[in-house]
């Protein structure tokens, strides 16, 4: 056993986008293996979204898929769906009482996921799936998480509802860190560069990049990407929001530094520019879905789910113990 705990999931809410893969996969999967490595598909946040039991079911093969096809490696890291370790449940109603109502009022996903329901009226679940994923994050006692910069309030609510607890009952819950990387941490939408690329709740499909998207369309969605009218590759996200998001797009896959991206492209136009980023993320795209494509098979994706759940439960079950016992449950 590794001495520290690496733990990420994904809502299979629909088709991962690049800015899940970037801002939190990626990174998972360039630490696998340094950690105790936990990964899992976040099916009970799923339900937030209503969504037909069917296309639930195929999104959540399509998720585990897309984890392999992006490089989680079963033989490093704990693949599992949520719903399959009964604790995760349990933990997040006993979480939920330990949080204040203003806590989760203040949550900025809350608030901009709840103004699209509003007509019908808001969701429980929308407005309590922080402290799901307080458990979430608590059953593993994990160190790091690697998520994207929307996510960061969350975790930074996991510290305070862990701190709390272990005040008040003593030492029970680990403390995580969140962990974000300076670059992509935050893939914004291409037509709207004020929004981030969401998988869900976007009308319109042209801002965001699917890892299954068609190449051609792909490489269409990155050359329509709005922009401005300065003519000038640089990293400034003040007054070239579009221009620095590409460049934050071409700059973690390849691994090149904005100064040199800034200095190649010195003098010339944005047609070249985001031509190179357009090729970038089709090679990308492209390694994705023959793996994708490669790993889609509902019998090689049950076994992975069934050892994941075997696996991940005794650690999950130990963390619930502790927490009853210290609740005097
Ligand atoms: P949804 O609309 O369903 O909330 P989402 O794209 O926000 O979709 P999540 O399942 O909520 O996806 O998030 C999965 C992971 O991807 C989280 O770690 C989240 O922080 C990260 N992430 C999501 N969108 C982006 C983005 N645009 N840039 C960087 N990271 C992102
Ligand atoms: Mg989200």
């Amino acid at each position: 056993m590794k001495e520290k705990v690496m733990l990420t999931g994904v809502r299979p809410s629909g088709n991962l986008t690049l800015g899940n893969y970037l801002g939190a996969i990626k990174n998972f999967v360039d630490k696998q293996g340094t950690y105790d490595s936990y990964i899992f598909i976040a099916d009970l946040h799923a339900i937030t979204s209503p969504k037909n039991p069917q296309k639930l079911k195929a999104a959540i093969y399509d998720c585990v898929a897309m984890y392999l096809a992006c490089g989680v490696d079963p033989k490093k890291t704990i693949i599992f769906k949520q719903s399959d370790v009964l604790e995760h449940g349990t933990l997040g109603f006993i979480m939920t009482f330990q949080t204040k109502m203003g806590e989760l009022n203040r949550m900025t996903q809350f608030k901009s996921k709840s103004q699209a329901q509003h007509k019908e009226g808001v969701d429980t679940g929308l407005f309590i799936y922080p402290t799901l994923m307080v458990a979430d994050i608590l059953l593993y006692n994990t160190s790091i998480v690697p998520v994207g910069k929307d996510q960061q309030q969350h975790v930074e609510l996991t510290r305070d509802l862990a701190e709390r607890f272990n005040k008040r009952y003593g030492e029970t819950f680990f403390m995580p860190d969140v962990y974000i990387t300076p670059i992509g941490n935050k893939i914004l939408n291409l037509q709207n560069p004020l929004e981030k690329m969401n998988k869900s709740d976007n009308g319109n499909n042209k801002g965001t990049i699917f890892l299954m998207d068609d190449i051609e369309v792909a490489k269409r969605k990155i050359m329509c990407a709005k922009t401005d009218s300065l003519g000038k590759v640089h990293f400034d996200e003040e007054n070239q929001l579009g221009i620095s998001n590409l460049m934050s797009i071409l700059s973690k896959i390849t691994g090149e530094d904005f100064e040199s991206i800034e200095k190649r492209f010195d003098g010339k136009g944005y047609g070249e520019f985001k031509k190179e980023v357009a090729e970038v993320v089709a090679n990308l795209l492209t390694e994705i879905q023959t793996k994708f494509n490669r790993y889609r098979d509902i019998n090689l994706l049950d076994e992975i789910l069934l050892n994941g759940a075997k696996q991940a439960q005794p650690t999950a079950s130990e963390t619930l113990k502790r927490a009853k016992k210290a609740l005097g449950l």
